[in-house]
């Protein structure tokens, strides 16, 4: 089951080679300065899943702690990080915020090897299309692959990793990953590029997708998240934190991700199956949904969505994090 999740996870990293390199280049400097300067740890906490959480876990490891190395935040995850934060002189609370992840990243350079290079090689295949095996041993590839992300970060490029590096890299948005997760693309307001959430965010999305797989009515249609760097997105007056993200309800028929796209008040609105499709939401990312807007006036009386003006023909998924700036997005 581990090895499967994360040889995925493999692939997509290498499919994301060309488009983020290609997508860095088009956002142009003065953009991307302005958005790298927001840069902050990724507070991570137990129910988050994905590409940091696999970072914590192969730190803690590079730390002497024993953890697991499966993406998943859960029990062992906890009890691992309240270990380290207890013998670090921290808040032994669980969560993973600013503090305890700088105690966690050490500096790395060419020619360190372990556990923390490997955390380093999954956010650089994940966030910035590195293509690198992770074998952790930092040797020429490694090197250049940080060197060119720090170009794009506004850092200094010196392919050392230190503070600065790991703040921004772990800060950076992850793309979602359709085929293989029950998923599908769909760019209502033209934004094709707005496929870019924080890694927990699109993690927990890609978990729902394939949960809801068994269902057997068919695959989610996934409109807008984020761009890859945060900031104002055309259509949209939230998503710019990587915390949001559109879905389409389900069709009778199993066909949303083909046919017209509907609203809770269509005949072919399948109720009960975006009822599940709310549920595997919540399920995948326990404690970390802040709120689903959707209008059904029958799922709003069962508690599952809460109704937003413009929500009849989306579902919007609000993930939350147990620190961050914005208040709407603390859970
Ligand atoms: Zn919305």
């Amino acid at each position: 089951m581990t090895a499967t999740r994360w040889s995925r996870t493999s692939r997509r990293a290498a499919a994301l080679v060309v488009p983020a390199a290609v997508l860095m280049a088009l956002a142009g400097p003065a953009q991307e300065s302005l958005a790298y300067g927001r840069a902050q740890y990724p507070a991570q906490s137990a129910g988050n899943r994905g590409t940091d959480v696999l970072a914590l876990q192969r730190l803690l490891v590079s730390k002497g702690q024993s953890a697991p190395a499966d993406g998943v935040f859960g029990a062992s995850t906890t009890a691992a990080v309240k270990r380290f934060q207890a013998s670090h002189k921290l808040a032994a609370d669980g969560i993973v915020g600013a503090a305890t992840w700088a105690a966690l990243a050490p500096t790395l350079k060419e020619g360190a090897s372990g556990p923390a290079v490997s955390a380093l090689q999954g956010e650089l295949n994940a966030k910035a299309g590195a293509g690198l095996g992770v074998d952790g041993k930092f040797g020429d590839g490694t090197k250049a692959a940080v060197r060119r992300f720090q170009t794009a970060a506004g850092l200094t490029a010196d392919g050392v990793v230190g503070p600065a590096t790991w703040k921004n890299l772990l800060w950076h948005y992850e793309r979602v990953t359709f085929s293989g997760n029950n998923l599908c693309d769909q760019n209502p307001d033209g934004n094709k590029t707005a496929n870019w959430g924080t890694a927990a965010a699109v993690a927990q999305l890609e978990a729902a997708g394939r949960a809801f797989a068994s269902a057997g009515r068919g695959r989610i249609p996934v409109g807008d998240l984020g761009l890859e760097l945060g900031g104002n997105i055309p259509g949209h007056a939230s998503h710019e934190q990587g915390l949001d993200a559109d879905l389409w309800p389900v069709r009778d028929d199993g066909a949303q991700c083909t046919a017209a796209r509907i609203t809770w008040k269509s005949a072919a609105y399948d109720r009960a199956a975006t009822r599940r499709l709310v549920q595997e939401i919540r399920r995948a990312a326990p404690g970390h949904v802040k709120t689903v807007f959707f209008n059904d006036p029958q799922l709003i009386s069962e508690g599952l969505t809460t109704s937003w003006a413009g929500h009849d023909n989306h579902l919007h998924v609000r993930y939350c994090e147990p620190a961050h700036p914005s208040a709407a997005y603390r859970c």
